[in-house]
């Protein structure tokens, strides 16, 4: 197995390179060249077997090239090591008539992202070493919010690396600044950048097409590096928690629905990789929030970001771009990498692209989309909580009301919610929807944390529990046109 482009390129690479690399050298995503199967005793060995077993079972099916002791070591540090909550890393609840709830959120900020970034730090300094580079790794990250914490605790001290986040300093919720300036670690530098999330991540391309930090960077052994959630180490984690819970929900070989709550399409695409390896995974249930530029591109095979864009209860959703589509495409297109190609030219060049009448059925036939206005993704934290106890984060929300739609319109049966956050990371936003009008949603995040603990019953996940005592350790700030400057002599 190697990894290819999914615009065509085909240098060889294998799987340290791809992870390496991140982008494919012609502006591509990397894709195995062929998608392996799990074998009947696989399948059965993944009903009961633990969550470490099941990441090593997945990642020996990629991860060619590795050694076993590698994806070993990777898995163990990831998964076995007590970054997360419960040993086993996901947890499966229920949530009334059928609706069972896949939590992502046990790791050490609150989010699914920490399951891919527990194992990428690993994964990244094993590829490096097999491509023979000897340089150190500086990862540099743009965050709106979950990813930069979640990278933050994923490269923390991992030796041969360095982690830079950049957030909006008037961009991320006082929570979620929070557990950033308090991050420890050797290696880990935060910097607030005076501008909202596109001055931040502009700012942050900037650095990596700059010539002068390239050369600077390289006479110091030096290599940059993004955790970006287009490069294969990222989304390949995300496969084992799906292969694990169908197997374990599915009863009699029936094959289990997936409602996830959707923004880039990592997550979800993931879903598709376990189905395509034979796990019992049925329709997939795309949720968008008021951003619903993928479900409209799922009902209509057009994919159009000329459209406003909305600030929403469930930021890490507020997304017109959905990247990860992009290796979606080529599969269900046979792996056609010139159709893929026109497709994101013409996204580049006018913003939008149609897939025509055989790749939409094909899309159809696999997902079904729906989108959830902060309206209604209130709505149903209220409800799931009254109705079931389930205290529901508002990105999970948008998934329940979205599998909702899909039971009426085809009927109830067994289906699983993804749950990508606490809702302790959106406090003042869940406590609204339960208890208060809207002016409450102005409430300061530690008293409603506080007071949603309280009024629930419900303990802080212990990771948010400290925030509010724990030192501010970093405290740099500097305007989107610093940035490059300022990295040069010191990434
Ligand atoms: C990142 C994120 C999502 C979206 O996941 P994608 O892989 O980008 O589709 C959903 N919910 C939460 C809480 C997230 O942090």
């Amino acid at each position: 197995m190697k990894y290819i482009s999914t615009r065509g390129c085909d240098d060889g690479s294998d799987a340290a390179r791809a992870i390496l690399r991140g982008l494919a050298p012609d502006g591509g995503l990397f894709v195995p060249s062929e998608i392996p199967a799990f074998t009947e005793s696989e399948l059965e060995l993944l009903k009961t077997c633990s969550y470490e077993s099941a990441a090593t079972l997945v990642f020996k099916k990629y991860l060619v090239g590795f050694s076993d002791e590698e994806i070993a070591c990777c898995v163990h540090s990831a998964y076995g090591s007590g970054a997360f909550e419960d040993c086993d890393v996901i947890d499966i609840t229920t949530c009334g008539n059928g609706t069972k709830i896949l939590e992502l959120w046990h790791g050490p900020t609150c989010a699914f992202k920490d399951v891919a970034l527990q194992a990428l730090p690993t994964l990244l300094v094993q590829s490096a070493k097999k491509c023979g580079e000897r340089d150190k790794i500086a990862v540099l990250v743009a965050t709106s919010g979950d990813t930069g914490k979640a990278a933050l605790e994923g490269f923390r001290d991992v030796p041969g690396t360095s982690v830079t986040v950049l957030y909006p300093k008037d961009g991320v919720g006082e929570l979620q600044r929070r557990q950033m300036v308090t991050q420890r670690g050797e290696n880990v530098r935060v910097i607030a950048v005076r501008g909202n999330f596109d001055d931040a991540q502009s700012a942050v391309k900037r650095v990596f097409s700059d010539a002068h930090i390239a050369s600077s960077l390289e006479t110091r052994g030096v290599k940059l590096s993004s955790a970006n959630s287009i490069n294969w180490g990222r989304l390949l984690p995300q496969i084992v928690y799906y292969a694990l819970a169908s197997e374990r929900l599915s009863a009699a070989g029936e094959r289990v629905d997936f409602a996830v709550p959707t923004g880039n399409f990592g997550n979800i695409l993931a879903a598709y990789y376990a189905k395509r390896m034979g796990a019992p995974v049925g329709t997939l249930i795309c949720a968008s929030n008021a951003n619903n530029v993928l479900t409209d591109f799922i009902e209509s095979g057009v994919y159009d970001r000329n459209r406003p864009f909305y600030k929403t209860l469930s930021p890490s959703m507020d997304i017109l771009v959905s990247s990860n589509l992009e290796r979606l495409l080529f599969e269900l297109s046979g792996r056609d990498c010139s159709a893929v190609s026109g497709f994101m030219r013409s996204l580049s060049d006018s913003g939008r692209y149609n897939v025509g009448e055989t790749l939409s059925g094909a899309v159809r036939e696999l997902f079904y989309a729906g989108c959830c206005s902060d309206t209604r993704t209130r709505e149903t934290i209220k409800r799931v909580w009254r109705e079931h106890g389930y205290l529901a984060d508002p990105h999970t929300a948008t998934a329940l009301a979205v599998r909702e739609d899909f039971a009426r319109e085809r009927g109830y049966k067994t289906a699983v919610v993804a749950s990508t956050a606490s809702a302790f990371k959106f406090p003042a936003a869940v406590y609204s929807a339960l208890f208060g009008g809207h002016e409450l949603s102005l409430m300061d995040d530690y008293d409603a944390l506080q007071q949603l603990s309280c009024h629930t019953e419900l303990s802080i996940p212990s990771p948010l529990r400290s925030l509010g005592s724990l030192p501010t350790l970093h405290c740099e700030e500097c305007s989107p046109d610093e940035l490059s400057t300022l990295l040069a002599e010191t990434l």
